[in-house]
């Protein structure tokens, strides 16, 4: 005698094409943000766990483990940092924060906890619904894409190329090599691995320079430049290659 069922809401046996079949974990004590994430996420085809407190939710991924959570920091039992760190104790889900405080120190306490990324309220749904995908591929499809464009530039992350195309009226189909440092390389590979999500300044940091290199953000703001200058058509305005202020970097296709 088994009382389990689907709490989906419409039937789990369906494959309809294009359909998500992703669960996600909303995390929310404000019963109208969290009535208005259900019913825009269960909309668009994935299926909902919800939880209020922390506690809940701690359990609830324990016993269903999801997709991916949305967490608010704010909670009535817990700090949604401590929510973090207990998840990240056992999975690597990709966790969305629902960042309540206008200042920046709560979203890089989350990030430093193991957040993936985060959007501050109130946000767009859209907005929300787009980082939530970015998420979801990344766990789908790691590092399956090798080929990207910037502006005029064509980057190769197996051929280690980059190209710029040219066209002025000299060379209509021309096209010439841009040269990378062996640093802005290896950043900007970081940045197109994870297409639309945020990169912490931390991770890069000690993905280029190793532990304890935290705290030197003007390294990246240097290569950046450099990157910038070579990749977008207009440096000072990048349109791909964005400066998410206090938090890190993010690439947009
Ligand atoms: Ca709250």
């Amino acid at each position: 005698m088994s009382s389990t069922r689907s709490d989906a809401a419409v039937g789990s046996g369906g494959s309809s094409p294009g359909a998500h079949t992703e669960r996600v974990l909303v995390v929310e004590d404000e019963p109208a943000l969290l009535r208005a994430l259900e019913i825009n996420l269960r909309a668009r085809g994935y299926q909902v766990s919800s939880s209020a407190d922390g506690q809940a939710a701690l359990a609830e991924a324990a016993r269903r483990p999801p997709d991916a959570v949305l967490l608010d920091l704010g909670l009535p039992d817990m700090d949604g940092n401590e929510v973090i760190r207990r998840l990240r104790a056992w999975t690597a889900v990709p966790v969305l924060v629902l960042s309540g405080r206008a200042g920046s120190g709560d979203k890089i306490g989350a990030l430093d906890s193991g957040a993936d990324d985060y959007v501050t309220k109130p946000f767009s749904m859209e907005e929300l619904l787009a980082r939530l995908r970015a998420l979801l591929r990344r766990d789908a499809q790691p590092s399956s894409r090798q080929v990207f464009t910037i502006g005029h530039c064509t980057i190769d992350l197996v051929a280690k190329s980059v190209t710029r195309r040219l066209d002025n009226d000299a060379a209509p189909d021309g096209a010439e090599p841009v040269r990378l440092t062996k640093t802005e390389w290896r950043m900007l590979e970081i940045l197109l691995r994870s297409p639309g999500q945020l990169v912490s300044s931390g991770r890069l940091l000690s993905e280029l320079w190793g532990p304890g290199a935290e705290d030197r953000t003007y390294y990246l703001r240097f290569h950046m430049a450099g990157l910038r200058r070579k990749l977008e058509d207009d440096p000072p305005r990048p349109s791909h290659l964005l400066t998410e202020p206090g938090m890190g970097y993010r690439y947009q296709s």
